[in-house]
């Protein structure tokens, strides 16, 4: 905080040798704490010091970002982010919470689990073969995801079509996010919606994550005026944004968690009986029968599910 504090006050001041005339009496902005200025008696005015914090940061995230995905200033600039600030305005705050972690790579899944010493292992609780990472957790193929994952989007599919969504638009979406929970890479194609297809040679696991080109919101918005709605693009795709978090990704997150707890509502027995019944079953594969003493041949003379 006080290097940015350093840093923003020497914005602030160079804004101030550029901006000599600044009309009226200062609005002082007092916020205790991250007050910066200023040496010469003089204050920024309210709008000005709000103007720099938001040029500093997003700055910095730009930056941030750009590294982060390899992208050039174009592909950045590309994306909707006014439509991830008004769809994080209109959702509730655990799911912000929720989806920051998930962003961040905060979740309590399997690997960090571990890495917090709160777990003695990083496989997923379901099916205990997969490592669970971020990654994983949102493409999951357990049979229970499934079914929770049709629900989604056959909700989602409900609300493109109540939003006047163009068929052809609805189903490349449905269908890039389905491709992608099952592993599948999308191809661009000529035939496709120029949305889509900009999306998918960007990368679908940015859309999966929210970052949608602005494409969808132009798309929509000349679609909207040939039917003379008052909808807007935007609109849509802040909502969009939001309906993906919160019927598409969160609902397996939960699915998730009701296995998890389940176990954790039967702590000692249960997890117990999972850790022998894992090392049972790691065991039996991993030895072959001929290298066992002539006196435990016989174990072998059981499958696996009758030691079990
Ligand atoms: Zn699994």
């Amino acid at each position: 905080m006080e290097q940015i504090n350093t840093e923003c006050d020497l914005l602030a001041k160079q804004a101030r040798m550029e901006l000599p005339t600044i009309d009226g009496e200062p609005n002082v902005f007092q916020h205790e704490g991250l007050s910066i200025w200023d040496a010469s008696h003089e204050k920024l005015t309210c709008n000005i010091h709000h103007s720099i914090y938001t040029y500093y940061f997003a700055r910095k995230a730009q930056t941030t970002i750009t590294h982060k995905y390899e992208w050039n200033v174009h592909q950045f600039r590309d994306i909707d982010w006014q439509a991830n600030q008004k769809a994080n305005q209109i959702m509730s705050q655990p799911t912000k919470q929720w989806i920051s972690k998930y962003i961040t790579k905060f979740l309590p899944i399997g690997r960090n689990m571990l890495r917090r010493q709160h777990w003695r292992e990083d496989y997923c609780p379901r099916c205990r073969v997969c490592v669970e990472t971020h990654d994983y957790l949102l493409m999951y193929t357990h049979p229970q995801c499934q079914q929770t994952f049709r629900t989604s989007l056959e909700k989602l599919d409900t609300w493109l079509q109540a939003q006047l969504t163009p068929t052809k638009l609805s189903y490349e979406i449905l269908h890039i996010i389905t491709e992608w929970k099952m592993g599948i890479t999308s191809h661009p194609t000529p035939h496709q919606t120029y949305p889509i297809r900009n999306q998918i040679r960007l990368g679908v696991r940015h859309f999966i994550e929210g970052r949608i080109l602005k494409d969808f919101g132009e798309y929509m918005d000349s679609h909207y005026q040939t039917l003379s709605t008052k909808k807007t693009g935007a609109k849509w795709a802040a909502t969009f944004l939001q309906k993906l978090w919160t019927i598409v990704h969160k609902p397996q997150w939960e699915n998730r968690n009701s296995f998890v707890h389940k176990i954790n509502e039967e702590p000692e027995k249960t997890r117990e009986s999972e850790n022998l019944q894992f090392e049972l079953t790691t065991l039996y594969l991993s030895k072959l029968p001929e290298n066992l003493l002539a006196t435990d041949q016989h174990l072998y003379s059981h499958s696996l599910s009758e030691l079990r």
